[in-house]
């Protein structure tokens, strides 16, 4: 008997059902089912987002390290005066990768296997415990005690820990989704790493190590060049 997936597909129909609870309001969002627990989609979301926050932690020390302090996003990045430059992404890469390790520690005992290894420095942790997680990532969507928790703040369920840990990342290095992105190659890097924020009048190479500026029109010539080439390639 599948259960209502417990993940964030489910927001809208778990308002809505809670309408109907209270005031009998009726509703006709479709519910998505669990296939068993969470479904297809929130599983493989919750493996993406694990997958990225190795490269996420690091971005975040570089933010600390090369980038402008984030001013108005994230609740951590936002925390007062921070007492010195890169507190606000020390603590936030805390909270992450203390966060996995415990994750990982927990289902190590659930799974009855053998403590976690020392791992030297921060980075083998992080790289170590995402490894682990990851090969375990279908049995806790599953079978853990919490996999059934619905999605939010303070919940077990770990594909919601994962996804609170992803988006503070996300939001700490504004690659959230106030940033648009510009799906062109970055015309110095090369990468698709061309975003513009909310309100910004340029457009801006998020690639730590290139962040070149492109006012709209510099934008759009590039654009044009770019599909004049396309044009050529196709030619010949
Ligand atoms: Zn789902
Ligand atoms: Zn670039």
């Amino acid at each position: 008997m599948p259960a209502p997936c417990p993940g964030p597909c489910n927001n809208a129909w778990r308002r809505a059902e809670q309408q109907l609870a209270a005031d009998g309001t009726p509703h006709d969002i479709p519910v998505t089912w669990g296939q068993p627990v969470h479904c297809p989609r929130c599983a493989s979301r919750a493996h993406a987002q694990l997958a990225e926050l190795p490269e996420l932690v690091v971005a975040i020390s570089l933010e600390a390290l090369c980038g402008t302090a984030p001013k108005t996003t994230g609740t951590i990045g936002r925390a007062g005066a921070v007492a010195w430059p890169g507190q606000a992404a020390r603590l936030l890469t805390d909270h992450i990768v203390g966060g996995l390790l415990e994750v990982e520690d927990d289902l190590r005992d659930l799974r009855h296997l053998p403590h976690r290894p020392g791992r030297g420095t921060e980075g083998r942790d992080v790289t170590g415990t995402v490894r682990f997680l990851a090969a375990h990532l279908d049995w806790a969507l599953t079978q853990h005690p919490c996999a059934e928790e619905t999605h939010d703040r303070k919940s077990g369920n770990p594909a919601a820990q994962i996804g609170g840990w992803h988006r503070a990342a996300l939001r700490f290095t504004r690659r959230d989704a106030r940033l648009e992105h510009y799906r062109i190659p970055c015309p110095r890097c090369e990468l698709l790493t061309l975003f513009r924020a909310d309100g910004d009048d340029y457009i801006e190479c998020r690639n730590i190590n290139c962040q070149l500026l492109l006012t709209p029109a510099e934008y759009f010539e590039h654009t044009r060049r770019l599909a004049s080439e396309c044009q050529v390639a196709r030619a010949a």
